[in-house]
């Protein structure tokens, strides 16, 4: 049934290989768009963007700085919209340099982020620090941290001063001095390690497939995240991801269902009855033939009546089996 599964006709030859998945994602992106305007924070880590699997156009990426060239074009593309309104950005090291730092600086869009510390501009800092230490570079715009937490942590930012703060950590039992950098950073990006954690365990990706329809999965987690998010901002009410995902198929059985013309017939098949709680009830028609014909019967090409029907469903059923298998299989 996947293989049925594709999303243009276009079979020209082309170098953009996003072309066999570019129309639903200008339509994910304008929905999305239209749907929300972020915060002042924005926070950008790899997870959210790209497939965390394989990519089959990542082979045509060569070496890792023209890896690193394409990330940082796609990190410019998202943000384009964001820049000179007073946004923060908070990056992680897959995308950060000193060179995009002072970019967004130049288009009054400050950033904060860690960064790998061999990265293009990176100044060398050799101190050697015990835990809880940092030490400092600056420049014109840009501030550079070394900070020993469990091992080295390089962070980029300009929007922060050398300045420290104390954390409390465990209700407040244990108080430890941070950079404030590093402890503004900690806080932001905690939002984004939720949204990973809870699209990877919940996330319908599978193995085998064309690279275009594991990523069309993957947009279609993260629309589901993304609609959850919505719903709870909007409502104010705490539920759950799981009894969300729940609410949401039966909205979409619901409305999208489609009446099917099986043997000729016309039959409501809304899938909604497998989990639904549904009960025999004797047919009581205003005629005079106080029998229905039985639907699993004559999907099966056996003419059979029931004095019984389900009235969820409308449809006349022997109580004894057809109305347990009508209410437990799809197809009868
Ligand atoms: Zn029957
Ligand atoms: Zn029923």
């Amino acid at each position: 049934m996947l293989e049925m599964l594709h999303f243009s006709h276009d079979i020209r030859a082309t170098n953009d290989r996003i072309y066999k998945i570019r129309n639903i994602i200008d339509m994910l992106r304008k929905a999305f768009s239209e749907s929300f305007y972020p915060y002042q924070k924005l926070c950008i880590d790899e997870s959210l963007l790209l497939y965390k699997g394989r990519l089959s156009f990542k082979q045509y990426i060569p070496s890792k700085r023209s890896r690193f060239g394409i990330k940082s074009f796609i990190l410019k593309t998202l943000m384009k919209p964001y820049l000179g309104k007073g946004h923060t950005l908070f990056v992680d090291n897959w995308y950060s340099s000193p060179a995009l730092f002072n970019l967004l600086y130049n288009n009054y869009t400050n950033a904060c982020g860690t960064v790998r510390k061999r990265r293009k501009g990176m100044p060398k800092i050799h101190d050697r620090l015990r835990k809880g230490e940092a030490s400092f570079r600056s420049s014109k715009n840009l501030l550079v941290i070394k900070w020993t937490d469990k091992k080295d942590v390089y962070m980029l930012s300009t929007m922060h001063t050398s300045e420290f703060t104390t954390v409390s950590r465990h209700g407040g039992e244990k108080i430890t001095e941070k950079p404030l950098c590093v402890s503004n950073y900690n806080d932001s990006m905690g939002a984004v390690d939720k949204a990973d954690m809870v699209i990877s365990t919940v996330s319908s990706t599978r193995k085998s497939l064309k690279w275009y329809r594991k990523f069309f999965f993957h947009l279609l987690d993260i629309c589901v995240w993304n609609a959850y998010c919505l719903s709870k901002h909007k409502t104010q009410e705490a539920i759950s991801m799981a009894k969300f995902q729940l609410e949401l198929i039966r909205e979409i059985l619901e409305k999208y269902h489609k009446t099917t013309n099986y043997h000729q017939r016309t039959v409501n098949n809304n899938p909604l009855r497998l989990i639904e709680r549904h009960f025999p009830s004797l047919y009581v028609p205003a005629g005079k033939n106080r029998k229905r014909r039985c639907v699993v019967c004559s999907a099966n090409d056996k003419r059979r009546e029931s004095r019984y029907e389900c009235q969820n469903c409308n449809v006349g059923l022997c109580v004894d089996p057809c109305f347990k298998i009508y209410h437990t299989q799809l197809n009868y």
